[in-house]
């Protein structure tokens, strides 16, 4: 059967959208389906308040696409290059990491997602080879790139087990009495992470916060006003960054460890979020979804010629790649959730004594933190 398109790509998020462009720049003919804009809001809709945490695989990817949001004319820079990590488990014990001890030009590197994902659209608008609609049409491979609730994976019938954690994300921003210094810094205070992750460039003054906390007290934080949700921040992290004010409209995300049992099936893949999420610790969601398109893309590309798209010897490839660096990824951030969270003092003593003995294992800091970067090899 001979079908208008070779790929139907389900979900404009970023994944979808990464993914479109790939294989439309290896000249496959792409559907990317997204929901209708829904009617204009009087209100507006509020912008996404959170930024991500990429790797330096997930940077060369979005690079190789030029839709690395870092362009001269964005200011204040939607880009922040992260230069030192400073861990915390609220007592004196500390592990501190730093990009130049690791080799590399950055640990990881801040971007704003409102702008990402406009750099995507634009660049999704102008790419040949992609069309936009809201129905899903038939292709010879259909990827499923809708998100964690995606209805369609649901419909098909995929098996998606999913364990909450106890815990809802507060994502805000806020600005800062002083510079970040291109710090991201993280506090496990028993059983709460709190992170803030450096915005608007090295030079700046901002912040992105990421405060996973039980759903009730999440509740209590995001119905606080502005000045209150600002000052329960800074007295959290013991006013590390000096008085702060809050920027925008904060937002909490309920977190889950989930996966799907089979990721593809004759003809269906799913990937990232749709696949697989998992709790933002480590701030590897997405990065893990981006590896996922940059392998499906791989294999696509890589077919034997007289192997159709849908083939489903060739989505195996993908799925077996793919789910053994989430489960590595996955079991890694679980495991660091449940030390972190032990309430026994005596479970808390040997982490103690565990990070600094890490802080000061070089070897074993330069590849955890190469390993976190995504460059798995090196
Ligand atoms: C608080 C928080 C902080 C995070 N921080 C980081 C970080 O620092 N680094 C990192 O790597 N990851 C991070 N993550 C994870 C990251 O947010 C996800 O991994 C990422 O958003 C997954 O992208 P996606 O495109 O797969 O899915 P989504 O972002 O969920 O996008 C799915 C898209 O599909 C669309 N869609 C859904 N259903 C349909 C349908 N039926 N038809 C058409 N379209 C549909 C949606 O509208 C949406 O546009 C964080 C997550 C949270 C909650």
């Amino acid at each position: 059967m001979s079908t208008k398109y070779d790929v139907a790509i389900l979900g404009g998020g970023v994944a979808g959208q990464t993914l479109a462009l790939l294989l439309a720049r290896d000249r496959l003919r792409v559907a990317l389906v997204t929901r209708p804009q829904p009617p204009a809001d009087p209100a507006g809709v509020a912008p996404d308040i959170r930024a991500y945490a990429l790797n330096a695989a997930s940077r060369q990817l979005l690079q190789s696409l030029r839709v690395w949001p870092d362009g001269p004319a964005v200011s204040p820079p939607a880009v922040t290059p992260v230069s030192h990590m400073w861990v915390a488990d609220g007592s004196e014990a500390s592990v501190r990491f730093d990009a130049q001890s690791s080799g590399a030009e950055a640990l990881s590197w801040i971007v704003d997602v409102p702008a990402l994902e406009q750099t995507l659209a634009q660049a999704v608008q102008f790419q040949p080879g992609i069309d936009i609609v809201h129905e899903r049409p038939a292709a010879a491979l259909t990827v499923i790139c809708e998100g964690k609730r995606s209805s369609t994976r649901d419909a098909m019938g995929f098996e998606f087990d999913t364990r909450p954690y106890t815990q809802t994300a507060v994502a805000a921003r806020l600005r800062c009495e002083r510079q970040h210094g291109g710090v991201a810094r993280q506090w496990f205070i028993n059983g709460d992470i709190l992170a803030l992750l450096p915005l608007e460039g090295a030079q700046g003054n901002a912040v992105a916060l990421v405060w996973s906390v039980p759903h009730e007290r999440a509740a209590q934080l995001l119905a606080l006003d502005s000045t209150a949700l600002a000052d329960a921040v800074a007295q959290a992290c013991d006013h590390a960054l000096g008085h702060m004010e809050l920027l925008g409209q904060p937002a909490g995300w309920p977190l889950e460890l989930s996966r799907a049992r089979h990721w593809v099936r004759p003809g269906v893949a799913l990937v990232s979020d749709a696949a697989h999420a998992m709790h933002p610790l480590a701030g590897q969601g997405l990065n893990v979804g981006l590896g996922d398109v940059a392998e499906l893309a791989r294999v696509l590309h890589e077919r034997e010629y007289w192997r159709e798209l849908g083939d489903l010897k060739l989505l195996r490839r993908y799925e077996r790649a793919r789910q053994a660096d989430f489960g590595a990824m996955a079991w890694a951030t679980d495991n660091l959730f449940g030390l972190f969270g032990h309430q026994d003092g005596r479970i808390q003593a040997l982490r103690r004594w565990g990070m600094r003995g890490f802080d000061q294992f070089s070897p074993l800091k330069t590849w955890a933190a190469r390993r976190a970067m995504g460059r798995i090899t090196a």
